[in-house]
């Protein structure tokens, strides 16, 4: 119905702009757990909520829909989305994941899968001649997330997709840090497409969420069952919430990766940032595989500071941005990878992974960008009063 508009008029024109029975427009709240059979040996359209649910339902299409895919399905959150599809492999199989995955994926390969009878070997994914190198026999899955976090190094989806095809590999990509918005894995060729809808998608951070997309119908099927049978399912209230945050999604991700790309620029320029990861600056190295893949460059960077003390004078200072994990929200957060999102990682492994202990990372708020970028100017100037003298 909705397949000739454009992204942004299919969040608000889909099948479930108004109720069919009432006219509401919004999708309404079904609580029920268990439905009524109306004959004796034929069930309806909904059984159980953890099997279907209308307004989870609601969710799974519309997210299939704007991911080009056929199936969606909606979880209690990321990681339940992530370990659910990881769910898809067997005992004696091989995983070929990035290096810099999100942390939380990192533990469920390396201290649950391990368990199972899943092997696993991290590789530099923007480098497809390492990919190929370390693809084994028992190799069944290629896990993708690009950009990555925090120093967001960009993979070419579809030089990985050609290497998992000639060897009967599956696809995974994490599109947490660009939606379907600015990037759709699933008409690159990819067979899962993976979501903390926590971050962009609902976009208030007032919700946790996940959404798993696929194309293939068997493998649709699949996924479905392993949804149903492992039941980490999500609850209505939170379906309703991440689909009001959804109709939002385009105009709240142009307005950030505008002001992005405008903090990037101002922090390139200063004398006191040593350097800026976004994939939106024409000297990141993944700039060119980006733009070919991408409708944009999104609304998180990161930027190095001298050393830790630098970033203690610049949190201590700095006053829009809230200092927390996560990112994907109205308000900007601020994060530092070294002490949150990285902090059980050994020293010596982090620096070898560039994340050093000058390293923030920025996700962009919808507030002004004058006010971002004169906030940022006065908490820099402590960082050089105190630091550099
Ligand atoms: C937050 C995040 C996750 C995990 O999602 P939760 O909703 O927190 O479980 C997975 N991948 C990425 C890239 C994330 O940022």
């Amino acid at each position: 119905m909705s397949g000739n508009y454009s992204f942004q008029t299919k969040l608000l024109h889909n099948r479930h702009k108004f109720d069919e029975g009432t006219g509401a427009v919004s999708v309404p709240i079904q609580h029920a757990s268990t439905f009524h059979q109306k004959e004796f040996d034929k069930f309806g359209s909904y059984d159980y909520s953890r099997s279907g649910n209308p307004t989870r339902e609601a969710l799974e299409e519309a997210i299939a829909e704007l991911e080009g895919g056929t199936r969606g399905f909606a979880f209690s959150s990321g990681m339940a989305a992530i370990s659910t599809a990881f769910l898809l492999l067997s005992k004696g199989d091989h995983v070929l994941i990035t290096e810099d995955v999100y942390g939380g994926t990192y533990r469920m390969v390396t201290s649950v899968l391990n368990r199972f009878g899943i092997d696993h070997t991290f590789v530099d994914m923007t480098n497809l001649h390492e990919v190929a190198l370390n693809i084994k026999d028992n190799t069944k899955l290629i896990y993708m997330e690009t950009p990555s976090n925090p120093l967001l190094k960009v993979t070419d989806i579809q030089g990985v997709v050609k290497l998992a095809k000639a060897n009967n590999c599956l696809t995974f990509v994490d599109n947490t840090f660009l939606t379907p918005a600015l990037q759709r894995p699933l008409e690159l060729g990819v067979d899962v497409v993976l979501h903390s809808a926590t971050k962009f998608l609902s976009g208030h951070s007032d919700v946790l969420a996940g959404l798993a997309v696929t194309k293939d119908e068997e493998l649709g099927n699949r996924l479905y069952a392993l949804q149903n049978s492992f039941g980490a399912v999500l609850g209505v209230q939170d379906a309703w919430l991440v689909l009001r945050g959804l109709k939002t999604l385009h105009v709240r991700l142009e307005q950030s990766s505008k002001s992005a790309k405008t903090l990037a620029d101002f922090l390139q320029k200063h004398d006191l940032v040593e350097k800026v990861y976004y994939p939106g600056l024409t000297d990141h190295p993944g700039y060119a595989v980006h733009s070919y893949q991408t409708d944009g460059p999104g609304a998180v960077l990161s930027f190095e500071l001298k050393n830790e003390e630098a970033v203690r004078q610049f949190v201590n200072r700095v006053k829009i941005p809230v200092f927390a994990v996560s990112l994907g929200a109205v308000e900007s957060i601020l994060s530092y990878p070294a002490k949150m999102s990285h902090a059980a990682m050994p020293r010596e492994e982090r620096y070898k992974r560039g994340i050093t202990d000058g390293l923030l990372r920025l996700s962009v708020g919808l507030e002004s960008v004058d006010d971002l970028i004169a906030d940022f100017t006065e908490a820099l100037q402590a960082v050089e009063q105190s630091v550099f003298i």
